[in-house]
């Protein structure tokens, strides 16, 4: 059976002041049964996992290479080091913002696995490849390129988010019958990629899940827990997310 997933992305965001509080206010995390995750930025990674033993942690992004002059790049060997648990790789906001395409992304997915790192690789459609009626073959793409030569040895070591960018901080979440369709296509695909057991693989879904809509998108087969931004940094909501995985 796939566990439930709900992982938190912090971007660019909490200060020491509110890192702290939010640990103080999860110590009493330990009777959750689904997987909480959580990526502050990259310079707090060893302090949340230090005060927040219940709560896994990683990076949002990491570098193609394991070290080298490459200035300000994130080591995904120094990552592990550090004790990161995962690392997201292609967020949207990478994709459009720092233009990472498909072939970096593989190598990055590629690097992290390499360095026993877990990765979350990202998919997910504009609205205006929604509304083209293109998204599904753009979805196919980016799967298929991000998650080619993966070693059999890394099936464990996967999980899919997909998040639609017209859903993501805007408020407007997938439908439950939206985000399924999608799911089950992603999972198809999984079977064709050599290494992978599709069945087992984590597919999680982001874009503006919050305690009030997550039950909905969590009754659906093929929807295994959440990637999510804005609700995940108020401890209290979190919480909720987390408990109402049960
Ligand atoms: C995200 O950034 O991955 C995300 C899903 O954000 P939000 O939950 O705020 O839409």
């Amino acid at each position: 059976m796939r566990k439930v997933h709900i992982v938190g992305n912090w971007k660019m965001n909490q200060n020491l002041e509110e890192i702290n509080s939010f640990s103080g206010a999860v110590q009493d995390m330990n009777d959750i049964s689904c997987e909480a995750w959580i990526a502050p930025q990259a310079i707090h990674i060893n302090l949340l996992k230090m005060k927040a033993s219940s709560i896994k942690v990683g990076a949002q992004n990491c570098s193609n290479h394991d070290s080298g002059a490459f200035t300000g790049e994130l080591s995904p060997k120094s990552l592990k080091d550090l004790g990161a648990h995962f690392v997201i790789v292609g967020h949207s906001e990478r994709r459009a913002i720092f233009g990472e395409d498909d072939a970096l992304l593989n190598e990055k997915v590629l690097k992290a696995l390499e360095n026993n790192l877990k990765v979350i690789l990202c998919v997910g459609e504009t609205l205006e490849e929604r509304e083209s009626g293109e998204f599904k073959s753009i979805l196919k793409n980016q799967l298929l390129l991000g998650l080619k030569n993966i070693s059999a040895s890394k099936k464990g070591d996967i999980l899919i988010a997909y998040e639609p960018v017209w859903a993501i901080g805007t408020g407007k979440v997938a439908s439950p019958a939206q985000a399924q369709e999608v799911h089950a296509l992603l999972r198809e695909e999984l079977k064709s990629v050599s290494g992978l057991d599709a069945q087992q693989t984590p597919i999680l879904y982001g874009g503006s899940v919050k305690p009030d809509n997550i039950q909905g998108l969590l009754e659906n087969a093929d929807i295994d827990g959440a990637l999510v931004g804005g609700a995940s940094l108020k401890p209290d909501s979190f919480k909720d997310l987390c408990k109402l995985t049960k």
